[in-house]
């Protein structure tokens, strides 16, 4: 580092793992660009000052994660689309003095069902859980790529008819968590964009799943939730959540820097970080 290098980083709380730096700053180095990525864990009442801060010290750009993609919308100078319609940001670009946000969820959930899953949406039944940022995001990007019908099973009822809104009208129900087994268990694509899985719940109780059906979990850690050992065991295709991890943080690159991502080598590092973790103590 020198005093000519540049400062991007990540705003969340708590911040106790994050593959975010490892994954930018490989892609900086990997393309030439001297900057450092940081994590800045920032506690809700002084995400204001951290914004501040980011905008006074000069940083290139910054990530926002958990709980404050939404609350960090008052702080900033503009929306792109996706984050105005959605009402999160996940994503801080620097442009002179003014600080834009975006949401690069919902182009990364597409890149990698598109890119890395291979799956074809188009027409098909997709049944989401949870009705919060990263539901949002799925949301939107499915009904831009053409799925049928969208069933959001969420425990807030009011919250998933606020979700369903956010698509064209007739294309999202809503169904209670507590009916969602058998929505699940019927829907060709499935995706689980609550944090169940983190320790070790199952996200979809009951729901039975099936050959055909494609099951993805916006968790990555544990790489192996109890939903996508279900799914695989049942015979569906099952996908973790690295890869939008990884193609979020690409779309956010881009943002920031202009250039094509280094994918490889984000990919690469975002895999060695996960398997360092679990080998570490839990
Ligand atoms: P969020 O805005 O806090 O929303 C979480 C949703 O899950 C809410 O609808 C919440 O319900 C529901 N939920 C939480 N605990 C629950 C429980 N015990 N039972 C039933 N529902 C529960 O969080 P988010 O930003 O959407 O993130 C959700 C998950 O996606 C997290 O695990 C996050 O790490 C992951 N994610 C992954 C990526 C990726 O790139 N792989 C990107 C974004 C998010 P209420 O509304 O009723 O509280």
């Amino acid at each position: 580092m020198s005093g000519a290098s540049g400062f991007a980083g990540v705003l969340g709380w708590p911040l106790e793992f994050t593959l975010s730096p490892a994954i930018h700053n490989a892609a900086f180095r990997a393309t030439g660009i001297d900057w450092n990525y940081m994590a800045f864990p920032v506690p809700p009442d002084r995400l204001g000052e951290a914004v501040a801060g980011l905008r006074a010290l000069g940083a290139m750009g910054a990530n926002v994660t958990m709980p404050h993609k939404s609350a960090v919308v008052g702080h900033l100078d503009d929306l792109s689309g996706d984050a105005r319609s959605i009402g999160a940001v996940n994503t801080i670009q620097r442009v002179g003095d003014r600080l834009i946000g975006h949401n690069t969820d919902v182009d990364g959930f597409a890149e990698f069902l598109i890119g890395d899953a291979g799956v074809e949406v188009a027409g098909r039944t997709a049944a989401v859980l949870g009705a919060g940022g990263a539901a949002r995001a799925v949301l939107r990007a499915l009904a831009a790529m053409g799925v049928a019908d969208i069933h959001v099973v969420a425990r807030d009822p009011a919250k998933a008819e606020r979700l369903a809104e956010l698509v064209p009208a007739g294309l999202a129900s809503v169904t209670p968590e507590g009916a969602g087994a058998s929505v699940i268990g019927a829907a060709e694509l499935v995706v689980n964009a609550t944090p169940l899985g983190m320790r070790g719940e199952d996200a979809a109780p009951g729901a039975v799943f099936r050959p055909g059906q494609c099951v993805i979990d916006l968790v990555y850690w544990p790489p192996q939730t109890p939903l996508l050992e279900r799914a695989r065991g049942a015979g569906a295709q099952a996908w973790g959540g690295l890869g939008m991890l990884v193609r979020q943080a690409a779309a956010s690159f881009t943002i920031w820097t202009g250039q094509d991502p280094p994918l490889e080598v984000m990919s690469a590092v975002a895999l060695h970080g996960l398997r360092a973790r679990g080998k570490q103590p839990q």
